[in-house]
């Protein structure tokens, strides 16, 4: 376990606070389109505030070569600003004597920005000067940017070399329920797998499925899995080892006794495009000329089923092509009926995904008997798409956890050590 913010004494101190303030812009604007990463923070700045710390906020913001005006801090800061109903000054620089000047006037529950930490190129290589002078605008060390955590970079690793250094609470929060399904999931936990490739998911489904009774496969990477059980799919995009990677996987699952759950039906079209015309068609007839784009309605049927009888999920990777509507069904109806198990909800009669349960039978009860107890599923969201849609369908709320880490959380759920958590104080 790693230490946080409240583990130690933090009134009065001169706080370095790593956040991931890294944000989605408007294209071509310095408006704000999604806060969520900034919302998230809030308790751990709000903490400290209250203890009279000296609040140093530092982010990273896109991938400048250098000084980027495109990349300045300062509509994070101003949204931040609003947030905590506090001014919030914006340093000219992440290090530096002017810096150093702004950090020493700071007063009990001021805050104070840093410009975007990767203006130097010593911080992506987390050179141990850069790390010092981060080091020297402070007391304390707190990372709270998991989304950064993956990455040994000065202002996420080497200063917790060199000052006092703890957890806030959305990294500790991250620890928690991701750590969770690693080490202790209430059962049956499930596996849910999609997005583009399976290329990508590999370490991840080879750590869970140690651990899953339960992998269901949607999105781009069922192909691979369609392939591997020698059925072909098309146009679909596949990698060159996809079928072997499934292939892989399938055994592993059979290996362990656990089931794997891939598609007997998908939404397909002759394109990926906004105006592509999409039809739905059997796994075992996807026409050569067509792509698979989202999961069908018979597979989105058994796959709610099975999530249904299910006390734990772990949702990676849109079911389909999200971003265009005609291929949104698939994650719409997964979201649906995560958002209403997790709360512990029969769904409602007239909701939206049990539009197919017209044969009468609850589905929340599941093919074997008895309902599962109604405190509701731990329902886990991980990916930096799958958080996008889950939010843009209004639903992150009603998810136990929506992790704020895209790479970051896969790389944990892998099973390795992150550089930016490895290197806080243990407690005990
Ligand atoms: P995450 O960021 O949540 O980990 P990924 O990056 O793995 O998810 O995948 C997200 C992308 O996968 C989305 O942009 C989505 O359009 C795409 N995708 C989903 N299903 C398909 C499919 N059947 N064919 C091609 N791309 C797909
Ligand atoms: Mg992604």
């Amino acid at each position: 376990m790693k230490k946080t913010v409240s583990d130690i004494d933090v009134s009065g101190a001169r706080c370095l606070v790593r956040v991931d303030f890294n944000v989605p812009f408007e294209p071509g604007t310095t408006t704000i389109s999604d806060d969520s990463r900034i919302r998230a923070a809030l308790p751990t700045i709000n903490y400290l505030r209250e203890r009279g710390a000296r609040v140093i906020l530092a982010t990273h913001v896109g991938r400048p070569k250098g000084i980027d005006d495109a990349l300045r801090v300062a509509p994070m800061a101003a949204r931040l600003s609003e947030l905590i109903e506090s001014p919030v000054t914006v340093a000219p620089d992440s290090i530096g004597d002017e810096t150093q000047q702004l950090a020493a006037a700071l007063g009990p529950g001021d805050v104070l920005f840093l410009e975007n930490t990767r203006f130097h190129p010593e911080e992506e290589k987390n050179d141990p000067d850069h790390s010092a002078a981060l080091a020297s605008l402070a007391d304390i060390f707190v990372n709270d940017a998991f989304g950064s955590a993956h990455r040994a970079h000065a202002s996420t690793e080497g200063v917790a070399h060199i000052l006092p250094a703890v957890a806030g609470f959305l990294l500790d929060k991250e620890i928690r329920m991701l750590g969770s399904i690693l080490e202790s999931p209430r059962r049956p936990l499930a596996t849910l797998m999609g997005g583009a490739k399976v290329g990508d998911k590999m370490a991840v489904m080879e750590r869970l499925i140690e651990t899953s009774d339960m992998l269901l496969v949607g999105g781009g990477m069922a192909a691979a899995f369609l392939e591997a059980r020698g059925l072909r799919t098309g146009k679909s995009l596949l990698e060159d080892d996809g079928p072997l990677l499934a292939a892989r996987i399938e055994s592993a699952a059979k290996a362990r006794g656990i089931q794997l759950l891939i598609p007997t039906d998908v939404v397909v079209a002759s394109e990926l495009s906004a105006e592509a015309e999409a039809s739905v068609v059997s796994t075992d007839a996807i026409p050569a000329d067509k792509m698979l784009l989202d999961i069908g309605p018979a597979t989105r049927d058994a796959y709610t089923r099975a999530l249904r009888l299910c006390q734990t999920i772990l949702w990676n990777g849109p079911m389909g092509v999200f971003e265009f509507q005609q291929f949104a069904a698939g994650t719409r109806a997964i979201g649906e009926t995560l958002a209403q198990h997790a709360h512990g909800n029969s769904p409602a009669p007239h909701s939206a995904t049990t539009r197919h349960s017209g044969e009468g039978r609850n589905p929340s009860r599941g093919p074997t008997g008895p309902q599962p107890p109604r405190a509701g599923a731990t329902v886990i969201v991980g990916g930096g798409s799958t958080a996008e849609a889950v939010d843009s369908l209004g639903l992150a709320d009603a998810m136990t956890h929506v992790s704020t880490g895209g790479g970051a959380a896969l790389e944990f759920l892998e099973g390795r050590a992150l550089p930016g958590i490895a290197a806080l104080q243990n407690t005990t």
